[in-house]
């Protein structure tokens, strides 16, 4: 079958020569021929030239490049793309690493695969696709990781139903594509988590957050810690393995303050040092006074579009200027921002313009991001998504 040809306005080839993976409709001149939704496409410019070879979708990202090389998009090709993505994580060594067996295998753009989103949570495989090119690609996409893991991995587990453009109307069902479940709790820095790929947010976990959490262990010995969007109460538990007097975990699922209180439990059986609310950031943030030493402010991102970038800064002002102004004298405020949107200087501007509202003296220590599993594609920097400042409060 012939492959449909796109060809871009002249000018527009700019990103594509720099090896930017997204097609903007607003781009394309003309479309060759009869093209659906998750269609793999030929890109050119106005004088003929190949530009790159992806996924066709109906949408202001009209074409996700899989490959700037004018290749066939076959088996041959998945496997070498797949394998490139495991490889990495090989040589990380993640896959030998008795302390930590949850990571992320396939980071989207960041790899290469726009579209696609693989964790691996000790031998159980989690598949998020984003769009519809990588939803008709499904069983080679599947097939290719149970070859290349072989005996890595008891399950493979498609959780897409929700991320999938609406517009497209694909039916699909979450379900285990292959093996089933064994065992759902993983090992992060020697703590122990469970994970629910099936019900939970995202994959299951957020496993973006390990070093950051990691970091929290030795800020928090001897403090009153409070964990604020805390989901499955990761950084919770870091802080309890850090020493904390006490910590506080808030999240408005009550599913999430669920599993908080069962990860807590599994890792230090039952202990009076932690609780859980499940109620509202924003209130209960109000009055927090002067109790906490430490506070971790991990909202969900606040902006998904460009058209509510300004809502979600204003969110941002307003969780951290109320953490600013009742945290401890000699505080320590882990802050976040998630949301792809978000540049790192609109978020910093957000927690700088929060500091100044609240008067008080603020020394940045830390600047964070996210893990080396999950990749930033230099050519990508939309895939630089996670951005966190430590910040002493005096
Ligand atoms: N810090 C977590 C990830 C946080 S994800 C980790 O390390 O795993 C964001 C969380 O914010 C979700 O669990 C979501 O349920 C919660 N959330 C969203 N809106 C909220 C609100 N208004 N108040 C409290 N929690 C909220």
């Amino acid at each position: 079958m012939d492959i449909t040809k796109i060809v871009l306005k002249s000018g527009k080839d700019q990103s594509l020569l720099r090896f930017h993976p997204w097609v903007f409709s607003g781009a394309i001149k003309k479309i060759y021929g009869k093209v659906a939704d998750g269609d793999i496409v030929k890109v050119y410019d106005n004088k003929d030239n190949f530009l790159g070879i992806g996924h066709y979708q109906i949408g202001s990202i009209a074409v996700r490049i899989l490959s700037f090389n004018d290749e066939e998009i076959n088996q041959e090709f998945w496997q070498k793309s797949i394998a490139k993505a495991i490889e990495l994580r090989k040589n990380l060594g993640f896959f030998d690493n008795a302390n930590n067996n949850v990571f992320r295998l396939i980071h989207a753009e960041g790899d290469m695969l726009p579209g696609l989103i693989v964790d691996y949570y000790n031998g159980n495989v989690v598949m998020q696709l984003h769009s519809v090119g990588m939803y008709k690609s499904i069983n080679i996409i599947t097939d290719t990781i149970k070859n290349l893991l072989d005996d890595k991995i008891t399950s493979i587990y498609n959780k897409s139903n929700k991320t999938l453009p609406h517009k497209a109307k694909i039916d699909i069902e979450n379900g285990y594509l292959y093996g089933k479940l064994k065992n759902n709790v993983v090992t992060e820095y020697g703590y122990k988590f469970k994970i629910d790929w099936v019900d939970g947010q995202k994959t299951g976990f957020f496993i973006d957050q390990r070093e950051n959490r990691k970091l929290i262990e030795q800020y928090s010995k001897n403090k009153n810690v409070l964990n604020v969007f805390g989901y499955t109460g990761g950084f919770s538990v870091y802080a309890l393995g850090g020493g904390a007097n006490l910590v506080h975990s808030v999240d408005s699922s009550a599913s999430a303050i669920d599993i908080t209180n069962q990860n807590v439990e599994l890792n230090f059986g039952k202990t009076d040092k932690h609780q859980a609310f499940a109620v509202d950031a924003f209130e209960f943030l109000k009055d927090i006074n002067n109790k906490y030493d430490v506070i971790i402010l991990d909202p969900p991102a606040f902006a998904k579009h460009h058209n509510v970038l300004h809502k979600a800064l204003q969110g941002y002002k307003k969780i951290n200027t109320r953490a600013f102004e009742q945290i401890k004298s000699g505080g320590i405020l882990f802050t976040f921002s998630c949301s792809q949107v978000v540049s790192k200087d609109n978020f910093r501007n957000a927690v700088f313009t929060a500091a100044a509202i609240s008067k008080r003296k603020v020394r940045i220590l830390h600047q964070l991001h996210q893990p080396v599993d999950h990749p930033v594609n230099i050519y990508h920097p939309e895939s630089e998504y996670l951005k966190g400042l430590v910040l002493y409060v005096e």
